[in-house]
């Protein structure tokens, strides 16, 4: 009678070579792609060079689409949507949709000051960090100033002849006040500052990087407040254990369900629906502003299409987003066997257990979540049970010991079937996060089976 019970079990168990091959040859190109993006900006940039190498087109490009045709719209470098045209769109679309952003340090408008014969950079901290995590670890300084309608793009501290930076920390020996402080006042996010310099010159060490800053990119101090410029670890994306089985590295909210979305896009090839990707901007922040999932702009590119597709008329999009089936491509967390007493065995995500389904997130009570119904979990397992996709469902963690949300209930409120759906991870928001390859595969499949899924959720 053992098969009336949930199977939950590694997936690396039953997967013959060839299979154990292809999960570790997607994860090499998974690695590579972490390597090369670590901030929305770099993420857009290979996002939107992967599409049109794909023969997909900028929709402010041309004027008449015609069925078939692949598009992709920038929006402002730091989002990107996607559709591939395989179908009549008045069925409805097949969404997935990921974020690019993750949490990081972004530089204050007026950043550089000088204090105890060093310079410094103020930051901010962006999204949910746990400040002590980022002190003591050698961090790079990605992004652009603008000045004069031109881009500078700044980058350093991965090429092998660049300096890094870092924030410091207490010695032990003098932090016996800042030891019995709790966790989260410990290190106070103003003592987030970034140590850049030394020298000084006959004016100053802040005179002396200013003139370094000037020779190099022709900018002064008033234009670092038109910037962005982000600091995240120098740490590389690597291959975790004995086994090879993991990965490690930075970003992995959200790089991971990027990476599968992305991949699956390309490769999803049911000619009869219409699919459309999501790559979306300042999710860890609460997906608010223009490059965000709670702005106008992706109802905009999607009448856009039905204009220049010429069949657009009132309620059109609207009907269309309620036919519309979603996986929010999220990540969610994963078993960490030295904090499990957050987790409650029964609905918590294993990692290398497979992609995970989560029906809702929010915290206390539900509140903020996009509740799954019934009805599309069914719907949803269903695709995955006929591809043979190894999936979980699961929630973040116990009843009231925290929460958490995604874009799901954006697309929700306009009328689309959403469901979270994701890669597991431990140590989830830290500079080092950790992932199975046999998750990041198995998430790589679930969202090519719902791109090329034919039918419809059923509410009877
Ligand atoms: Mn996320
Ligand atoms: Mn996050």
């Amino acid at each position: 009678m053992n098969n009336l019970e949930i199977n939950k079990e590694c997936g690396f168990l039953n997967l013959n070579d060839r299979q154990l091959n292809e999960v570790f040859c997607f994860s090499d190109g998974y690695i590579s792609f972490l390597n090369k993006c670590k901030t929305e900006r770099e993420t857009n940039k290979y996002i939107i060079e992967k599409l049109e190498k794909e023969g997909f087109v900028n929709i402010e490009n041309i004027d008449k689409i015609e069925n078939n045709t692949k598009i992709y719209y920038n929006n402002r470098n730091k989002s990107v949507y996607a559709i591939k045209l395989d179908g009549d769109i008045t069925n409805g679309l097949n969404i997935i949709g990921s974020h690019i952003d993750s949490p990081r340090l972004d530089l204050k408008p007026n950043p550089l000051y000088e204090d105890s014969n060093l310079t410094l950079l103020k930051t901010h901290y962006y999204g949910g960090i746990k400040k002590y995590q980022w002190t003591a670890i050698p961090l790079v300084l990605k992004g652009v100033v603008i000045k004069n309608n031109k881009v500078i793009n700044i980058n350093i501290g991965e090429d092998e002849n660049d300096p890094i930076f870092t924030i410091t920390d207490l010695l032990p020996h003098l932090a016996i006040k800042q030891s019995s402080e709790k966790l989260n006042d410990a290190i106070k996010g103003e003592n987030l500052n970034i140590i850049v310099g030394s020298i000084p010159n006959d004016i100053s060490i802040k005179n002396n990087i200013l003139t370094i800053l000037n020779e190099k990119y022709g900018i002064d101090e008033d234009d670092l407040s038109s910037s962005e410029l982000e600091l995240v670890p120098d740490f590389k994306a690597k291959t975790l254990g004995f086994d090879k089985s993991m990965i490690a590295s930075y970003g992995q909210d959200d790089k991971s369900c990027t990476y599968s979305n992305l991949m699956s896009f390309i490769e999803s090839s049911n000619s009869k629906v219409v699919k459309t990707a999501i790559f979306s901007d300042k999710e860890e922040i609460g997906s608010v502003g223009n490059t965000g999932m709670d702005s106008n702009n992706f109802d905009n590119f999607l009448n856009e299409v039905l204009n220049k597709l010429e069949i657009n008329k009132p309620s059109l999009l609207t009907n269309i987003y309620c036919k519309s089936i979603m996986l929010s491509a999220d990540v969610g967390a994963g078993i960490d066997p030295n904090y499990q007493d957050v987790s409650e065995r029964n609905n918590a995500s294993i990692i290398g257990f497979g992609v995970e389904i989560n029906k809702y997130t929010g915290s206390k009570g539900k509140t903020g979540a996009s509740d799954a119904s019934a009805e599309y979990i069914s719907f949803v397992k269903d695709i995955f049970k006929k591809n043979k996709i190894k999936y979980q469902v699961s929630e973040l963690g116990k009843v009231d010991v925290g929460g958490g949300g995604t874009i799901a209930y954006i697309l929700a409120n306009k009328g689309v079937d959403v469901i979270d759906c994701g890669v597991p991870v431990i140590s989830m928001h830290s500079p080092y996060e950790v992932t199975s390859k046999y998750d990041i595969y198995s998430s790589f499949q679930a969202y090519k089976s719902f791109y090329e899924e034919i039918e419809k959720p059923c509410y009877n």
